[in-house]
């Protein structure tokens, strides 16, 4: 199997001057994500922000098998010839996962047609996130029936989202809500992960459970079939 090339995209604006935040992601999430995924067949690099070009060059993503999308106070800073690019590579075949509340983010709305809007409130509470679809590669490998997180901002149903083609996680919270936390897409020859949990002031991505399966989702949005199409006017064919 060739090399998989992770990407991970984050604002990185908090990070550097929120002292909670600070904490727990010294260097930003986007470092933190692309150290854990890195193993023997996983390169991983980061992008920002406040790079040129957000960190997305045409060559840059030319070379991404795989991005990884979390952003949260600066969607609308986020040029949209750079949601385009992202867009275009999406639809050729390049993996995406998008993170928490990238939600909301304009590539996932792009993607999705729909408001992308859903319930929130940050208090820190219990989240189950139950699998409701045993067997599939993005929960190789998890042990029990469900993944608990002891303190996470709560996303209530509805979420204004198209119907997944899998629904691989569905969250409970102690507050009572329940949402569609690890859901699957394809646009194009791009496979798709919108993965819930990862709120900036909780520590969930030191989680070695949610560490498995951001491991498992970039081995499966990894598009190892692309194939060229051929659209437009087309002769007709005798034999
Ligand atoms: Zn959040």
């Amino acid at each position: 199997m060739d090399n998989i090339n992770v990407l991970v995209w984050s604002e990185y604006r908090q990070a550097r001057k929120d002292p909670e935040v600070k904490n727990l992601y010294p260097e930003g999430i986007n470092s933190y994500i692309a150290n854990f995924l890195k193993e023997n067949q996983i390169n991983t690099s980061t992008a920002h922000l406040d790079q040129k070009e957000h960190g997305l060059s045409k060559k840059k993503l030319a070379k991404t098998d795989v991005l990884i999308w979390w952003g949260h106070r600066a969607h609308e800073e986020v040029s949209d010839e750079i949601v385009e690019r992202v867009h275009k590579r999406v639809l050729s075949g390049m993996g995406l996962i998008v993170l928490h509340s990238a939600h909301y983010s304009k590539i996932f709305k792009k993607l999705m047609g729909t408001s992308c809007s859903l319930k929130w409130r940050e208090d820190s509470e219990l989240e189950r996130l139950w699998i409701t679809s045993p067997g599939h590669p993005i929960v190789k490998g998890i042990t029990g029936d469900y993944i608990e997180l002891q303190e996470e901002e709560m996303y209530g149903e509805y979420f204004d989202v198209p119907n997944p083609d899998q629904i691989i996680f569905t969250s409970w919270f102690e507050g009572g809500e329940v949402f569609r936390s690890g859901i699957t897409y394809k646009r194009g020859q791009g496979k798709i992960f919108y993965f819930r949990p990862g709120h900036e002031s909780n520590p969930t991505y030191h989680n070695k459970t949610v560490q498995k399966v951001l491991k498992n989702a970039v081995k499966w949005a990894n598009n190892t079939s692309i194939n060229s199409i051929n659209f437009g006017n087309s002769p007709e064919m005798l034999n």
